[in-house]
């Protein structure tokens, strides 16, 4: 297999009234159809660890059957309501990048351009999760677009968040993913320094063997993507080539 898949979410429900961009959420019902579909198509599932394992390996080494990799963008609370039971029955492994300032809180960093408060995750929950099987990850500490931060403010964003994430739930936190998928040269040497192993862009694409594993390609799942599209995004869609490292 060429290419690794790593599939975006955010919320798994139904948009409140009002909200902007409903396309972010995806139904239960949908959601569920799509995660068994992969199941029935014959991928493999795999944690970032494996797409990272097949992005730094070699062209011959054998890698598992079509694999793809799960993320939900910010940690809120509908993760734990209407995904996790749907991912934990199929057995599948999942990471969910938080926002470890706004933990317990709400989406404070866009819920006015949104017309719409979302409640996260709090530490109990991501406590609990982590024990049945969730692995967490970094997305800053207030969501900030990290291209309009630099010296100090970046590395409390990028170093702050780790720390925190760590401390609080006593697990090695190895994942970023920049905030609207805004990133730059400082940024992403400043997430590489901090020790994680790989980072995650909003870019559209394919993973692909030799990528920069700090410039990682994702594909986004919306309200809007119909069965057809989700097989034709994870069977035919290749995307941007992400940058190869320098
Ligand atoms: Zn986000």
């Amino acid at each position: 297999m060429d290419r690794a898949i790593v599939l975006t979410y955010h919320n798994i429900g139904r948009p409140p009234k009002g909200a902007r961009l409903p396309g972010l959420y995806v139904s239960p019902g949908a959601f569920h159809l799509q995660m068994r579909y992969l199941k029935a198509a014959g991928f493999t599932v795999v944690s970032l660890d494996g797409i990272v394992d097949f992005v730094n390996s070699q062209s011959h080494v054998n890698h598992p059957r079509r694999p793809v990799a799960l993320t939900f963008d910010d940690g809120f609370q509908d993760f734990n309501d209407n995904a996790w039971p749907v991912l934990k029955a199929l057995g599948f492994p999942v990471t969910v990048f938080v926002v470890t300032g706004r933990v317990g809180g709400e989406n404070l960093w866009d819920c006015e351009y949104l017309n719409v408060r979302k409640k996260l995750l709090d530490w109990d929950a991501i406590s609990r999760l982590k024990d049945e099987g969730v692995s967490f990850a970094s997305h800053t500490m207030t969501h900030p677009s990290l291209t309009s931060l630099a010296g100090e403010a970046l590395r409390g964003e990028i170093f702050g968040s780790k720390a925190a994430l760590e401390e609080k739930s006593g697990m090695g936190v190895d994942y970023f993913c920049y905030p609207y998928g805004d990133y730059n040269e400082e940024s992403a040497e400043m997430v590489k320094a901090a020790g994680y192993k790989a980072a995650f862009t909003t870019r559209k694409g394919c993973v692909f063997k030799g990528d920069n594993p700090y410039e990682l390609n994702r594909i986004s799942i919306k309200s809007t993507t119909g069965p057809l599209a989700f097989a034709y995004k994870l069977h035919l869609y290749k995307g941007t080539s992400a940058r190869r490292p320098k």
